[in-house]
């Protein structure tokens, strides 16, 4: 069944490993799944983990339009990550990929698989950051605030550092 196009907006992080290259591919990989073309990326930005002891993320988000049910893009993005060797020991432990489906449209879901939008996508600066910088007009469908907004919200608290890079 073909669905209506949608735009969408995934947050992409990776402390294992060669985490520029992996965001790299993940996003490549993702572009040649059928019913999603990926419209642009944010910059990578340096991040210190929550949780356990362990090395700083890369974190960046993409801009998608997909023509895939909800449910179905999740599987997408689980299918990825596990192509790039996710270990998975560990809550909150190191991670060489992970995909997290931020906003869906104007959607609102509560599944026990899939929240939408992402229920931390608020509190996080690693998330925020990178979105504003390609999405800033977004209106978040549960607060109804800006990502501009809700990223200058968390202000100072920011533990989050922009790279040079070209793309
Ligand atoms: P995590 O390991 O914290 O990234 O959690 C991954 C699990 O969260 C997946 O197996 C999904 O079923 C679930 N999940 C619920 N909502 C989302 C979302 N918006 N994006 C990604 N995963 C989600």
């Amino acid at each position: 069944m073909t669905h209506p196009v949608q735009p969408v907006a995934i947050a992409l992080g990776s402390n294992l490993g060669d985490s520029s290259g992996t965001l790299a591919k993940a996003l490549d990989a993702l572009a040649h799944i059928e019913g999603v073309t990926v419209q642009c990326r944010s910059s990578w930005y340096r991040s210190t983990a929550i949780g356990p002891v362990q090395p700083d993320y890369l974190n960046g988000c993409a801009l998608l339009q997909v023509s895939l049910a909800p449910e179905k893009l999740l599987d997408c993005l689980l299918e990825t990550e596990q192509r790039f060797g996710r270990q998975r020991a560990e809550r909150w432990g190191p991670r060489t990929l992970d995909l997290d489906l931020l906003f869906y449209a104007q959607l609102r879901l509560d599944t026990e698989r899939l929240q939408v939008p992402h229920p931390r996508l608020r509190e996080r600066a690693f998330v925020l950051q990178p979105l504003a910088e390609i999405a800033p007009d977004w209106v978040d469908p549960v607060s109804g605030s800006t990502v501009q907004d809700l990223a200058a919200l968390l202000g100072e608290e920011s533990l989050v550092e922009r790279l040079e890079d070209s793309h």
